[in-house]
C-alpha cells in the first residue's frame, strides 16, 4: 500500500496543525484553506473514500459529524453557519485517498447551485 498522508499525520508521524486528536479521530488544519476557518475531520481508520464504506463503520461517520459541530462552536463560526463538505471520487475532484469531512467557515461561502 502506498503511503499515506493522512494516515501518518494521524500517526503524529508528519506535521499538521491539531485541533482535536482521540483513539477514533483527528481533525487539523488543512494546509491550502478554501476559508477562514477550514479543518480535516479524518477518522484514524484507512477508509478511502465514501464509495468503499461498510455499514460497521456508520458510527465512525458520526462521530466525525459530532467533532466538527464541537470544533465549529470552539471557532466561533456556529451561529453563521457553515459548510460540511465530503469529496468522494473522480467527479468530486477528490485529492486525498483517505476518507475526510471538509469544515469550513468564518465568511460567506455561497450556495451550491
Ligand atoms: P479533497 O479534495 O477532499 O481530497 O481534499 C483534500 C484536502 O487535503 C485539500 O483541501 C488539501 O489542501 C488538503 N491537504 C493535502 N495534504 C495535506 C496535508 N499534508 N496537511 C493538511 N491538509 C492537506
Ligand atoms: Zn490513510
Amino acid at each position: 500500500m502506498e503511503p499515506c498522508i493522512f494516515c501518518a499525520i494521524g500517526k503524529k508521524e508528519s506535521p499538521a496543525t491539531i485541533e482535536y486528536d482521540d483513539d477514533d479521530v483527528v481533525a487539523f488544519w488543512d494546509a491550502d484553506p478554501k476559508a477562514k476557518v477550514h479543518i480535516l475531520i479524518v477518522p484514524k481508520k484507512h477508509i478511502p473514500s465514501v464509495t468503499e464504506l461498510k455499514e460497521e463503520d456508520a458510527p465512525l461517520m458520526g462521530k466525525m459529524i459530532w467533532v466538527a459541530k464541537q470544533l465549529a462552536d470552539k471557532k466561533n463560526i456556529a451561529e453563521d453557519g457553515y459548510r460540511l463538505t465530503i469529496n468522494a471520487g473522480k467527479h468530486s475532484g477528490q485529492m486525498v485517498d483517505h476518507i475526510h469531512l471538509h469544515l469550513m467557515g468564518g465568511g460567506p461561502m455561497g450556495t451550491m447551485v
